[in-house]
Protein backbone atom coordinates (compact mmCIF):
# COMPACT_ATOMS: atom_id res chain seq x y z
CA UNK A 1 0.00 0.00 0.00
CA UNK A 2 2.58 2.99 -0.91
CA UNK A 3 1.96 6.04 -1.76
CA UNK A 4 4.39 8.21 -3.27
CA UNK A 5 4.91 12.33 -2.18
CA UNK A 6 6.29 14.41 -4.84
CA UNK A 7 8.27 17.56 -3.02
CA UNK A 8 8.47 21.14 -5.36
CA UNK A 9 8.44 24.25 -3.58
CA UNK A 10 7.54 22.84 -0.16
CA UNK A 11 11.17 20.93 0.88
CA UNK A 12 10.46 20.63 4.41
CA UNK A 13 8.78 17.71 6.62
CA UNK A 14 6.71 19.61 9.26
CA UNK A 15 3.39 21.89 8.70
CA UNK A 16 2.97 20.05 5.24
CA UNK A 17 -0.45 19.85 4.00
CA UNK A 18 0.70 17.19 1.33
CA UNK A 19 2.91 14.97 2.89
CA UNK A 20 0.72 15.01 6.42
CA UNK A 21 -2.49 14.06 3.57
CA UNK A 22 -0.17 11.21 2.23
CA UNK A 23 1.22 10.31 5.41
CA UNK A 24 -2.14 9.44 7.10
CA UNK A 25 -3.01 7.30 3.94
CA UNK A 26 -0.32 5.09 4.32
CA UNK A 27 3.28 5.20 5.83
CA UNK A 28 4.22 3.31 4.15
CA UNK A 29 5.08 6.30 1.79
CA UNK A 30 8.08 7.33 -0.67
CA UNK A 31 9.31 10.65 -1.40
CA UNK A 32 10.81 12.20 -4.30
CA UNK A 33 12.05 15.74 -5.93
CA UNK A 34 12.36 16.23 -9.65
CA UNK A 35 15.09 18.05 -11.53
CA UNK A 36 12.70 19.32 -14.53
CA UNK A 37 14.85 20.54 -17.79
CA UNK A 38 12.61 22.79 -18.87
CA UNK A 39 13.07 24.82 -15.37
CA UNK A 40 17.14 24.19 -15.66
CA UNK A 41 17.22 25.30 -19.09
CA UNK A 42 14.96 29.14 -18.77
CA UNK A 43 16.98 31.84 -18.90
CA UNK A 44 15.94 33.47 -15.95
CA UNK A 45 17.20 31.06 -13.06
CA UNK A 46 19.37 32.55 -10.48
CA UNK A 47 22.43 30.64 -8.82
CA UNK A 48 21.86 32.04 -5.51
CA UNK A 49 18.35 30.35 -5.67
CA UNK A 50 19.49 27.34 -6.92
CA UNK A 51 22.23 27.06 -4.12
CA UNK A 52 19.84 27.57 -1.89
CA UNK A 53 17.37 24.94 -3.35
CA UNK A 54 20.32 22.59 -3.46
CA UNK A 55 20.68 23.29 0.20
CA UNK A 56 17.28 22.39 1.17
CA UNK A 57 16.88 19.05 -0.67
CA UNK A 58 20.33 18.13 1.23
CA UNK A 59 19.00 18.97 4.43
CA UNK A 60 15.63 17.54 3.82
CA UNK A 61 17.11 14.29 2.45
CA UNK A 62 18.73 13.89 5.54
CA UNK A 63 15.46 14.37 7.48
CA UNK A 64 13.95 11.69 5.81
CA UNK A 65 16.40 9.39 6.63
CA UNK A 66 16.70 9.90 10.04
CA UNK A 67 12.72 9.04 9.98
CA UNK A 68 13.48 5.47 8.38
CA UNK A 69 12.07 7.21 5.11
CA UNK A 70 13.37 7.89 1.11
CA UNK A 71 13.87 11.41 -0.61
CA UNK A 72 14.46 10.01 -3.96
CA UNK A 73 15.94 12.43 -6.99
CA UNK A 74 14.68 12.39 -10.76
CA UNK A 75 15.86 14.02 -13.50
CA UNK A 76 13.97 14.65 -16.49
CA UNK A 77 10.35 15.51 -17.28
CA UNK A 78 8.08 15.20 -14.89
CA UNK A 79 5.32 13.97 -17.03
CA UNK A 80 7.70 11.01 -18.06
CA UNK A 81 9.47 10.51 -14.44
CA UNK A 82 6.96 10.89 -11.84
CA UNK A 83 4.52 8.04 -13.36
CA UNK A 84 7.77 5.97 -14.16
CA UNK A 85 8.71 6.22 -10.42
CA UNK A 86 5.10 5.58 -9.62
CA UNK A 87 4.92 2.45 -11.61
CA UNK A 88 8.25 1.04 -10.17
CA UNK A 89 6.81 1.47 -7.12
CA UNK A 90 4.09 -0.10 -7.78
CA UNK A 91 2.27 3.58 -6.02
CA UNK A 92 -1.08 3.33 -5.46
CA UNK A 93 -1.33 7.18 -4.78
CA UNK A 94 0.40 10.24 -5.80
CA UNK A 95 0.43 13.34 -3.35
CA UNK A 96 1.55 16.81 -4.52
CA UNK A 97 0.69 20.46 -3.14
CA UNK A 98 -0.76 22.43 -5.87
CA UNK A 99 1.22 25.45 -7.12
CA UNK A 100 -0.66 29.21 -8.66
CA UNK A 101 2.33 29.39 -11.30
CA UNK A 102 0.73 29.22 -15.03
CA UNK A 103 4.02 26.86 -16.00
CA UNK A 104 3.42 24.69 -12.70
CA UNK A 105 -0.36 24.41 -13.03
CA UNK A 106 -0.01 23.14 -16.52
CA UNK A 107 2.87 20.88 -15.62
CA UNK A 108 0.74 19.17 -12.88
CA UNK A 109 -2.11 18.63 -15.68
CA UNK A 110 0.29 16.63 -17.65
CA UNK A 111 1.12 14.51 -14.98
CA UNK A 112 -2.17 14.01 -13.33
CA UNK A 113 -3.27 12.83 -16.80
CA UNK A 114 -0.42 10.76 -16.95
CA UNK A 115 -0.88 8.98 -13.95
CA UNK A 116 -4.71 8.37 -13.97
CA UNK A 117 -4.50 6.70 -17.57
CA UNK A 118 -2.06 4.40 -15.13
CA UNK A 119 -5.06 4.43 -12.60
CA UNK A 120 -2.74 5.39 -10.04
CA UNK A 121 -4.77 7.71 -7.58
CA UNK A 122 -3.69 11.60 -7.51
CA UNK A 123 -4.24 14.19 -4.80
CA UNK A 124 -3.89 17.77 -4.80
CA UNK A 125 -3.79 19.72 -1.70
CA UNK A 126 -3.18 23.38 -0.97
CA UNK A 127 -0.35 24.06 1.53
CA UNK A 128 1.76 27.46 0.44
CA UNK A 129 -0.86 29.89 1.28
CA UNK A 130 -3.00 30.48 4.49
CA UNK A 131 -5.67 30.95 2.39
CA UNK A 132 -5.47 29.00 -1.00
CA UNK A 133 -7.29 30.86 -4.42
CA UNK A 134 -11.25 31.16 -4.34
CA UNK A 135 -10.98 30.85 -0.29
CA UNK A 136 -11.31 35.24 0.00
CA UNK A 137 -13.09 36.62 -2.54
CA UNK A 138 -15.39 39.71 -3.21
CA UNK A 139 -18.82 40.19 -3.55
CA UNK A 140 -21.86 38.34 -2.22
CA UNK A 141 -22.34 34.09 -2.49
CA UNK A 142 -23.85 34.30 -6.37
CA UNK A 143 -21.43 36.67 -7.55
CA UNK A 144 -17.98 35.66 -5.76
CA UNK A 145 -14.99 37.27 -7.57
CA UNK A 146 -10.96 37.75 -7.10
CA UNK A 147 -9.96 40.45 -5.42
CA UNK A 148 -7.57 43.07 -7.41
CA UNK A 149 -6.87 45.37 -4.88
CA UNK A 150 -4.81 44.81 -1.77
CA UNK A 151 -6.43 46.91 0.89
CA UNK A 152 -10.04 45.55 0.82
CA UNK A 153 -8.54 41.66 0.12
CA UNK A 154 -6.79 42.17 3.49
CA UNK A 155 -9.32 43.46 5.30
CA UNK A 156 -11.35 40.47 4.00
CA UNK A 157 -8.54 37.87 4.62
CA UNK A 158 -7.35 38.83 7.95
CA UNK A 159 -10.66 38.26 9.45
CA UNK A 160 -10.78 34.57 8.23
CA UNK A 161 -9.43 31.95 10.89
CA UNK A 162 -6.27 30.46 9.69
CA UNK A 163 -5.28 26.44 10.09
CA UNK A 164 -2.96 25.47 12.61
CA UNK A 165 0.63 24.08 11.89
CA UNK A 166 0.34 20.59 10.68
CA UNK A 167 1.84 17.71 12.50
CA UNK A 168 4.79 15.98 10.80
CA UNK A 169 5.19 12.03 10.43
CA UNK A 170 7.13 10.75 13.37
CA UNK A 171 8.91 7.72 11.76
CA UNK A 172 8.33 6.03 7.64
CA UNK A 173 8.31 2.75 6.65
CA UNK A 174 11.42 3.11 4.25
CA UNK A 175 11.75 0.88 1.23
CA UNK A 176 12.27 -2.71 1.50
CA UNK A 177 14.68 -4.65 -0.89
CA UNK A 178 12.21 -5.30 -3.38
CA UNK A 179 11.02 -1.49 -3.78
CA UNK A 180 14.78 -0.78 -4.13
CA UNK A 181 15.58 -2.99 -6.82
CA UNK A 182 12.59 -1.46 -8.92
CA UNK A 183 14.51 1.94 -8.61
CA UNK A 184 16.92 0.64 -11.11
CA UNK A 185 14.87 1.36 -14.13
CA UNK A 186 13.71 4.67 -13.08
CA UNK A 187 17.07 6.34 -12.50
CA UNK A 188 16.97 7.76 -9.44
CA UNK A 189 19.97 9.98 -9.43
CA UNK A 190 22.05 11.30 -6.38
CA UNK A 191 21.50 14.79 -5.30
CA UNK A 192 23.49 16.64 -7.85
CA UNK A 193 26.12 19.17 -6.88
CA UNK A 194 25.51 23.06 -8.43
CA UNK A 195 28.52 22.05 -10.60
CA UNK A 196 26.35 19.52 -11.93
CA UNK A 197 23.53 21.60 -12.69
CA UNK A 198 25.68 24.42 -14.56
CA UNK A 199 25.91 27.15 -11.82
CA UNK A 200 28.25 28.63 -9.81
CA UNK A 201 27.65 30.46 -6.67
CA UNK A 202 30.43 31.16 -3.63
CA UNK A 203 29.26 33.82 -2.00
CA UNK A 204 27.21 32.98 1.58
CA UNK A 205 23.65 33.35 1.09
CA UNK A 206 21.56 35.38 3.41
CA UNK A 207 19.57 32.34 4.90
CA UNK A 208 21.10 29.12 5.87
CA UNK A 209 18.81 26.28 3.93
CA UNK A 210 16.70 23.66 5.01
CA UNK A 211 14.09 23.74 7.88
CA UNK A 212 16.53 24.40 10.87
CA UNK A 213 17.50 27.52 10.07
CA UNK A 214 14.41 28.63 8.62
CA UNK A 215 12.86 28.05 12.34
CA UNK A 216 15.75 29.37 14.01
CA UNK A 217 15.67 32.31 11.76
CA UNK A 218 11.97 32.61 12.60
CA UNK A 219 12.75 32.35 15.76
CA UNK A 220 14.94 34.83 16.58
CA UNK A 221 13.05 37.50 14.42
CA UNK A 222 10.05 37.18 16.83
CA UNK A 223 12.07 37.40 19.61
CA UNK A 224 13.58 41.04 18.61
CA UNK A 225 13.36 42.90 15.25
CA UNK A 226 8.99 41.92 14.67
CA UNK A 227 8.69 44.65 17.58
CA UNK A 228 9.98 47.05 15.74
CA UNK A 229 9.56 46.29 11.81
CA UNK A 230 7.53 48.57 10.76
CA UNK A 231 10.13 51.16 12.34
CA UNK A 232 12.69 49.57 10.74
CA UNK A 233 11.68 47.99 7.84
CA UNK A 234 12.53 50.85 5.18
CA UNK A 235 16.34 51.13 6.65
CA UNK A 236 17.94 49.32 4.27
CA UNK A 237 21.42 49.48 6.59
CA UNK A 238 19.27 47.97 9.49
CA UNK A 239 18.71 44.55 9.81
CA UNK A 240 14.93 45.33 9.98
CA UNK A 241 13.22 42.70 8.32
CA UNK A 242 12.97 39.17 8.71
CA UNK A 243 15.14 37.54 5.38
CA UNK A 244 13.03 35.01 5.25
CA UNK A 245 12.10 34.83 1.69
CA UNK A 246 14.08 32.47 0.29
CA UNK A 247 12.49 30.14 3.12
CA UNK A 248 9.03 31.03 2.01
CA UNK A 249 9.83 30.93 -1.53
CA UNK A 250 11.23 27.44 -1.35
CA UNK A 251 8.83 26.03 1.39
CA UNK A 252 11.49 25.50 4.22
CA UNK A 253 9.22 26.83 6.75
CA UNK A 254 5.45 26.36 6.93
CA UNK A 255 3.20 29.21 5.61
CA UNK A 256 0.83 28.19 9.29
CA UNK A 257 4.08 27.65 11.36
CA UNK A 258 5.27 31.37 10.43
CA UNK A 259 1.54 32.83 11.40
CA UNK A 260 1.49 30.68 14.81
CA UNK A 261 4.57 32.52 15.46
CA UNK A 262 3.31 35.81 14.77
CA UNK A 263 -0.02 34.91 16.54
CA UNK A 264 1.85 33.71 19.47
CA UNK A 265 3.82 37.03 19.86
CA UNK A 266 0.42 39.06 19.15
CA UNK A 267 -0.55 37.14 22.54
CA UNK A 268 1.94 38.50 24.61
CA UNK A 269 2.51 41.84 23.51
CA UNK A 270 0.89 44.53 25.30
CA UNK A 271 1.54 47.93 24.10
CA UNK A 272 -0.23 48.93 20.95
CA UNK A 273 2.79 50.08 19.34
CA UNK A 274 4.82 46.45 19.79
CA UNK A 275 0.96 45.33 18.26
CA UNK A 276 0.95 47.58 15.51
CA UNK A 277 4.52 46.41 14.27
CA UNK A 278 3.56 42.32 14.41
CA UNK A 279 0.63 43.54 12.39
CA UNK A 280 2.51 45.25 10.12
CA UNK A 281 4.63 42.24 9.51
CA UNK A 282 1.25 40.16 8.99
CA UNK A 283 0.26 42.51 6.26
CA UNK A 284 3.36 41.78 4.06
CA UNK A 285 2.33 37.57 4.69
CA UNK A 286 -0.82 38.60 3.05
CA UNK A 287 0.80 40.50 0.15
CA UNK A 288 2.88 37.68 -0.62
CA UNK A 289 -1.06 35.57 -0.25
CA UNK A 290 -2.64 38.24 -2.60
CA UNK A 291 0.49 38.30 -5.25
CA UNK A 292 -0.07 34.59 -5.54
CA UNK A 293 -4.04 34.69 -5.75
CA UNK A 294 -4.26 37.62 -8.51
CA UNK A 295 -1.07 34.94 -10.12
CA UNK A 296 -3.82 31.86 -10.17
CA UNK A 297 -6.56 33.88 -11.39
CA UNK A 298 -4.90 36.34 -13.61
CA UNK A 299 -2.51 34.48 -15.07
CA UNK A 300 -1.77 36.84 -18.17
CA UNK A 301 -0.16 39.07 -15.43
CA UNK A 302 3.24 37.11 -15.93
CA UNK A 303 3.51 37.91 -19.68
CA UNK A 304 3.18 41.73 -19.57
CA UNK A 305 1.43 44.83 -18.14
CA UNK A 306 -2.19 44.49 -16.53
CA UNK A 307 -3.03 47.80 -17.63
CA UNK A 308 -3.59 50.10 -20.14
CA UNK A 309 -1.84 52.14 -21.68
CA UNK A 310 1.64 50.00 -20.46
CA UNK A 311 0.99 47.81 -23.65
CA UNK A 312 1.92 50.25 -25.68
CA UNK A 313 3.96 52.34 -23.60
CA UNK A 314 7.24 53.65 -25.96
CA UNK A 315 10.07 52.14 -23.38
CA UNK A 316 13.46 53.71 -24.82
CA UNK A 317 15.08 50.32 -23.91
CA UNK A 318 18.41 51.67 -24.00
CA UNK A 319 21.12 48.85 -23.51
CA UNK A 320 23.77 50.43 -22.16
CA UNK A 321 22.11 51.83 -19.56
CA UNK A 322 20.15 48.89 -18.94
CA UNK A 323 23.99 47.00 -18.51
CA UNK A 324 24.94 50.36 -16.11
CA UNK A 325 21.66 49.74 -13.98
CA UNK A 326 22.40 45.97 -14.07
CA UNK A 327 26.48 46.47 -12.85
CA UNK A 328 25.79 49.46 -10.25
CA UNK A 329 26.72 52.37 -12.65
CA UNK A 330 24.90 54.43 -13.17
CA UNK A 331 26.15 57.13 -10.91
CA UNK A 332 23.50 57.14 -8.50
CA UNK A 333 24.49 56.01 -5.41
CA UNK A 334 21.39 54.72 -3.68
CA UNK A 335 20.63 52.74 -6.93
CA UNK A 336 23.88 51.66 -7.66
CA UNK A 337 24.62 50.12 -3.97
CA UNK A 338 21.15 47.95 -3.86
CA UNK A 339 22.23 46.98 -7.65
CA UNK A 340 26.02 46.30 -5.64
CA UNK A 341 23.78 44.25 -2.70
CA UNK A 342 22.01 41.83 -4.99
CA UNK A 343 24.66 41.19 -6.95
CA UNK A 344 26.92 40.34 -4.46
CA UNK A 345 24.51 38.22 -2.35
CA UNK A 346 21.22 37.61 -4.49
CA UNK A 347 18.94 39.17 -2.33
CA UNK A 348 18.07 42.93 -2.00
CA UNK A 349 16.36 45.12 0.57
CA UNK A 350 12.69 45.77 0.03
CA UNK A 351 13.23 49.60 0.05
CA UNK A 352 15.82 49.14 -2.81
CA UNK A 353 13.94 47.04 -4.64
CA UNK A 354 11.36 49.83 -4.96
CA UNK A 355 13.79 52.24 -5.61
CA UNK A 356 15.73 50.69 -8.13
CA UNK A 357 12.33 49.31 -9.97
CA UNK A 358 10.81 53.20 -10.21
CA UNK A 359 14.57 54.19 -11.60
CA UNK A 360 14.62 51.63 -14.44
CA UNK A 361 11.16 52.48 -15.88
CA UNK A 362 10.61 56.39 -14.65
CA UNK A 363 14.26 57.18 -14.84
CA UNK A 364 15.80 55.01 -17.79
CA UNK A 365 12.37 54.76 -19.45
CA UNK A 366 13.33 51.08 -19.59
CA UNK A 367 10.52 48.14 -20.16
CA UNK A 368 10.13 46.84 -16.52
CA UNK A 369 10.05 43.06 -17.86
CA UNK A 370 13.93 43.76 -18.45
CA UNK A 371 13.98 44.37 -14.49
CA UNK A 372 11.78 41.89 -13.85
CA UNK A 373 13.88 39.33 -15.62
CA UNK A 374 17.06 40.65 -14.40
CA UNK A 375 15.65 39.89 -10.83
CA UNK A 376 14.89 36.85 -11.65
CA UNK A 377 18.18 35.79 -13.03
CA UNK A 378 19.91 37.54 -9.51
CA UNK A 379 17.27 36.85 -7.00
CA UNK A 380 17.51 33.83 -4.11
CA UNK A 381 13.75 34.67 -3.43
CA UNK A 382 12.90 34.81 -7.28
CA UNK A 383 9.48 33.70 -7.33
CA UNK A 384 7.29 34.89 -10.26
CA UNK A 385 4.32 36.12 -8.40
CA UNK A 386 5.81 38.61 -5.73
CA UNK A 387 8.53 39.33 -8.30
CA UNK A 388 5.48 40.41 -11.22
CA UNK A 389 3.84 41.67 -8.49
CA UNK A 390 6.50 44.25 -7.41
CA UNK A 391 7.57 45.20 -10.35
CA UNK A 392 3.95 45.95 -11.96
CA UNK A 393 3.62 47.93 -9.08
CA UNK A 394 6.92 49.84 -9.45
CA UNK A 395 5.72 50.77 -13.12
CA UNK A 396 2.33 51.82 -12.39
CA UNK A 397 1.00 48.46 -14.66
CA UNK A 398 -0.47 46.35 -12.22
CA UNK A 399 -3.16 45.24 -9.89
CA UNK A 400 -2.89 47.99 -7.35
CA UNK A 401 -4.56 51.39 -9.35
CA UNK A 402 -2.99 53.83 -7.58
CA UNK A 403 -1.34 56.27 -10.43
CA UNK A 404 1.84 57.03 -11.12
CA UNK A 405 4.66 56.32 -8.93
CA UNK A 406 7.95 58.25 -9.38
CA UNK A 407 10.84 57.87 -6.97
CA UNK A 408 13.20 60.62 -6.48
CA UNK A 409 16.68 58.73 -5.54
CA UNK A 410 18.11 61.51 -3.76
CA UNK A 411 14.98 62.30 -1.62
CA UNK A 412 14.73 58.15 -1.05
CA UNK A 413 18.28 58.08 0.07
CA UNK A 414 17.71 61.52 1.76
CA UNK A 415 14.93 59.48 4.24
CA UNK A 416 16.25 55.54 4.38
CA UNK A 417 20.02 56.20 4.26
CA UNK A 418 20.51 59.29 5.67
CA UNK A 419 24.08 58.43 7.19
CA UNK A 420 24.65 56.78 4.40
CA UNK A 421 26.06 53.83 6.03
CA UNK A 422 24.22 51.69 3.07
CA UNK A 423 25.78 53.29 0.21
CA UNK A 424 29.11 53.61 1.85
CA UNK A 425 29.28 49.65 2.71
CA UNK A 426 28.16 48.60 -0.87
CA UNK A 427 29.93 51.39 -2.77
CA UNK A 428 33.60 51.53 -1.40
CA UNK A 429 35.40 53.23 -4.00
CA UNK A 430 32.92 56.46 -2.91
CA UNK A 431 33.42 55.82 0.74
CA UNK A 432 35.10 58.49 1.73
CA UNK A 433 33.07 61.58 0.10
CA UNK A 434 30.91 63.53 2.25
CA UNK A 435 27.46 62.18 3.38
CA UNK A 436 25.76 64.89 1.54
CA UNK A 437 26.78 64.16 -1.85
CA UNK A 438 26.86 60.18 -1.64
CA UNK A 439 22.87 61.27 -0.42
CA UNK A 440 21.81 63.56 -2.81
CA UNK A 441 24.02 61.93 -5.65
CA UNK A 442 25.42 65.51 -6.84
CA UNK A 443 29.17 64.10 -6.84
CA UNK A 444 31.69 66.27 -8.52
CA UNK A 445 33.38 65.48 -11.67
CA UNK A 446 36.78 65.38 -10.59
CA UNK A 447 35.36 62.90 -7.15
CA UNK A 448 34.12 60.82 -9.79
CA UNK A 449 37.52 60.66 -11.66
CA UNK A 450 39.68 60.37 -8.46
CA UNK A 451 37.18 57.54 -7.53
CA UNK A 452 36.61 55.66 -10.84
CA UNK A 453 33.19 56.14 -10.02
CA UNK A 454 31.01 56.73 -13.08
CA UNK A 455 29.09 60.33 -13.26
CA UNK A 456 25.03 60.23 -13.60
CA UNK A 457 23.69 58.68 -16.59
CA UNK A 458 20.51 60.99 -16.94
CA UNK A 459 19.74 63.75 -14.74
CA UNK A 460 16.34 62.84 -12.84
CA UNK A 461 14.36 66.20 -13.35
CA UNK A 462 14.48 65.65 -17.05
CA UNK A 463 13.94 61.89 -16.83
CA UNK A 464 11.00 62.96 -14.59
CA UNK A 465 9.01 65.46 -16.96
CA UNK A 466 9.65 63.42 -20.41
CA UNK A 467 8.71 60.18 -18.60
CA UNK A 468 5.47 62.39 -17.22
CA UNK A 469 4.71 63.74 -21.04
CA UNK A 470 5.14 60.31 -22.79
CA UNK A 471 2.51 59.02 -20.38
CA UNK A 472 0.67 62.54 -20.71
CA UNK A 473 0.86 62.04 -24.89
CA UNK A 474 -0.08 58.28 -24.81
CA UNK A 475 -2.90 58.39 -22.81
CA UNK A 476 -4.30 61.71 -24.58
P1 LIG B 1 10.01 40.75 5.26
O1 LIG B 1 9.85 42.21 5.24
O2 LIG B 1 10.48 40.12 6.51
O3 LIG B 1 8.59 40.12 4.86
C1 LIG B 1 8.20 38.79 5.22
C2 LIG B 1 7.78 38.01 4.02
O4 LIG B 1 6.60 38.57 3.44
C3 LIG B 1 8.81 37.99 2.91
O5 LIG B 1 9.79 37.02 3.14
C4 LIG B 1 7.95 37.69 1.70
O6 LIG B 1 7.66 36.32 1.59
C5 LIG B 1 6.66 38.42 2.03
N1 LIG B 1 6.67 39.75 1.42
C6 LIG B 1 7.15 40.90 1.95
N2 LIG B 1 6.93 41.94 1.13
C7 LIG B 1 6.30 41.43 0.05
C8 LIG B 1 5.82 41.99 -1.14
N3 LIG B 1 5.88 43.30 -1.40
N4 LIG B 1 5.26 41.18 -2.06
C9 LIG B 1 5.15 39.85 -1.82
N5 LIG B 1 5.58 39.26 -0.69
C10 LIG B 1 6.15 40.04 0.23
N6 LIG B 1 9.66 38.98 -2.86
C11 LIG B 1 9.93 37.69 -3.10
O7 LIG B 1 9.76 36.85 -2.22
N7 LIG B 1 10.41 37.29 -4.33
C12 LIG B 1 10.64 38.17 -5.35
O8 LIG B 1 11.04 37.77 -6.44
C13 LIG B 1 10.38 39.55 -5.10
N8 LIG B 1 10.62 40.49 -6.06
C14 LIG B 1 10.32 41.80 -5.82
C15 LIG B 1 10.52 42.75 -6.83
C16 LIG B 1 10.23 44.09 -6.62
C17 LIG B 1 10.43 45.11 -7.73
C18 LIG B 1 9.74 44.50 -5.36
C19 LIG B 1 9.42 45.94 -5.10
C20 LIG B 1 9.53 43.56 -4.35
C21 LIG B 1 9.81 42.21 -4.56
N9 LIG B 1 9.61 41.23 -3.54
C22 LIG B 1 9.87 39.92 -3.81
C23 LIG B 1 8.99 41.60 -2.25
C24 LIG B 1 9.96 41.96 -1.13
O9 LIG B 1 10.91 42.86 -1.58
C25 LIG B 1 10.66 40.72 -0.53
O10 LIG B 1 9.71 39.72 -0.22
C26 LIG B 1 11.40 41.08 0.75
O11 LIG B 1 12.34 42.09 0.51
C27 LIG B 1 12.09 39.85 1.29
O12 LIG B 1 12.81 40.16 2.45
P2 LIG B 1 12.32 39.65 3.88
O13 LIG B 1 12.09 38.18 3.84
O14 LIG B 1 13.29 40.18 4.87
O15 LIG B 1 10.91 40.37 4.00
Amino acid sequence: NLVLFWHRRDLRLTDNVGLAEAFEHSPNLVSCFCFDPDILERDDIAPARMAYLLGCLESLEKAYRELGGHLLFLRGKPEDKIPELAQALGARAVYWNQDVEPYGRERDRRVKERLTQQSVEVHECWDQLLHPPGEVLTGTSNNCKPYTVYTPYWKNWSRQPKDQPITPPDSLQGLSEKDEQGLEGVGAIALPSLRDLGFTWDAPLILEPGEAAAKAQLESFCNQAIYSYDEQRNFPFNDGTSRLSPALKFGAIGIRDVWRATELVMDTTRSDEGRDNILSWQQELAWREFYQTVMYFFPELAEGPYREPWDRFPWQNDEQKFAAWCEGKTGFPIVDAAMRQLNQTGWMHNRCRMIVASFLTKDLIINWQWGEKYFMQTLIDGDLSANNGGWQWSASSGMDPKPLRIFNPASQAKKYDPEAEYIRHWLPEIRALETKDLVTGNIAPLDCEACGYPRAIVNHNEQQRLFKQIYKDLKG
